[in-house]
């Protein structure tokens, strides 16, 4: 760990670890202006009343650092927050689909045993379910700036069984793991195989970042292995986060501990490949959308404020669009991968599912933000055209159906990424440093 790494991150990623850094440098204070704003530090989630579909409610966290700090007085919101103003935009540029008209209840994918998890409003491109911010709608409205994901002291059983029942989601039916007798039993033993050996009951460890054997990746496709980075990649910055802003309980102070980063992230190449991974992927979705953001309205009220904004995105997207990244035109482009495009687009939204079982507020909130940011980059990669402004059509109907909840959830999903990376060089100056002690 503590020389940098270097080399190429692959599974359709051009970049190396090295020019993800770089641009990292560059991107961060912008990314963390950014989040800071009304617009994006501001967020409507349905945090309580979605209730865990996949097993009996369990224990809940009852620490304080838990619990998440929601606004209950509308008059605290910013006005471009205030109920009011949201049901303008969403009749002004949201939730429209191609015919039009507004998305009806019911409008559900292809797969029954996934319609249970969906929502009024669902557009069967979406890769989650994204929050419903209009008005009336559940939900509470959460300062995310107010409420940093960092360690709550959620552990035990209930977080490892949310983290596995995520790590099954990797188990997809299709041909290359069908045997003569396909049945869904099947589908699950090979699915609790592979969990179990993320959870690292196989006893294996890898050595290399990227070493795709040591990640039991032989025989896989890169559908299914961009699947499984991606929930390994979101876990690792997850276990970044709480280890760089740890409470000391002695001090009670909040700050980094490097042995909690070793233990989780560190001492495993692969999990910070995964980060880098991620980053790489939802960078190049934020880069995707610079092309778009004159067909977005960020104010109804306020043209000033909507120019502030859009100017703010579009220095993000130029950046992120500096150097090679994540390029979607190899995925799900032979017609067998082809067929795997509905069962990831259901695997992945049954992960936003599965997180409503989370027994903790705030890792809830964050672990939801960042599936729908995932979601959210998923459905531009793989929505929008390949050549900006080739097909104005499929551009102009993605673009519409865009909530302010998932490009909030994008860039903030971004955010965090961004700040792993800053966290994994902190921890790696901290390591050459006691090297260099010893
Ligand atoms: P866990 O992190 O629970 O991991 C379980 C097992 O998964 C490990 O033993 C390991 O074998 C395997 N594993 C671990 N990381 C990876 C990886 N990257 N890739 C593949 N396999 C891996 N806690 C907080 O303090 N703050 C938070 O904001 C927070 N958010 C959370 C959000 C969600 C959705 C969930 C489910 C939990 C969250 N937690 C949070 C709890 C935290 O993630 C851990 O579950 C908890 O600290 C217990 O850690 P653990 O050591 O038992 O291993």
């Amino acid at each position: 760990f503590c020389s940098s790494p270097t080399g190429y991150i692959s599974d359709g990623c051009g970049a190396t670890y090295k020019e993800v850094e770089d641009k990292n440098k560059v991107i961060r204070p912008l990314i963390k202006d950014l989040v800071t704003t009304d617009y994006f530090k501001y967020y409507k989630i349905d945090l309580y009343e979605r209730k865990c579909k996949h097993w009996a409610d369990e224990s809940l966290c009852g620490n304080r650092a838990c619990a998440v700090d929601t606004i209950d007085d509308e008059d605290n919101l910013p006005d471009i927050w205030k109920p009011s103003n949201l049901g303008k935009l969403a009749e002004d540029s949201y939730s429209t689909n191609e015919n039009g008209s507004q998305s009806e209840v019911g409008d559900y994918g292809p797969n029954d045993f996934y319609a249970e998890f969906e929502c009024p409003g669902d557009n069967d491109k979406d890769f989650c379910v994204p929050e419903d911010e209009t008005f009336g709608s559940p939900g509470v409205y959460v300062c995310l700036t107010d409420n940093p994901e960092r360690f709550t002291g959620y552990i035990g059983a209930s977080a490892n069984k949310v983290w596995r029942a995520i790590y099954q989601e990797n188990c997809f039916s299709s041909k290359e793991n069908e045997t003569s007798d396909s049945t869904s039993d099947n589908i699950n033993r090979a699915g609790v195989e592979l969990g179990n050996f993320i959870l690292g009951q196989n006893k294996k460890k890898s050595h290399d970042i990227g070493d795709d054997k040591a990640m039991n990746f032989e025989g896989q496709c890169l559908e299914k292995r961009i699947f499984y980075r991606l929930v390994s990649g979101m876990h690792a910055s997850v276990s970044t986060h709480l280890s760089y802003e740890y409470l000391n309980t002695t001090t009670g102070k909040w700050g980094p501990n490097l042995d909690q980063f070793m233990s989780r992230v560190g001492n495993y190449p692969e999990r910070i490949s995964n980060i880098y991974f991620n980053y790489a992927l939802v960078s190049r979705a934020v880069a995707k959308l610079k092309d778009y953001l004159g067909n977005i309205t960020f104010s109804a009220s306020s043209s000033e404020y909507d120019t502030q904004i859009r100017k703010q995105i579009l220095s993000v997207a130029e950046k992120a669009n500096s150097s090679p990244g994540f390029n979607e035109t190899m995925v799900f482009s032979t017609p067998e991968a082809l067929t795997l495009k509905d069962e990831f687009r259901m695997h992945f939204r049954n992960v936003s599912s599965i997180i409503d079982c989370t027994g903790c507020d705030k890792c809830r909130l964050w672990g939801k933000i960042q599936v729908s940011g995932y979601g959210t980059a998923l459905k531009l990669l793989f929505g929008l055209p390949d050549t900006p402004n080739s097909n104005t059509v499929v551009a102009n109907e993605v673009i519409s159906n865009l909530r302010r909840t998932e490009l909030v959830a994008l860039i903030n999903t971004y955010q965090t990424l961004s700040k792993s990376i800053e966290a994994i060089t902190y921890f790696r100056d901290q390591v050459r440093s006691r090297l260099e002690i010893e």
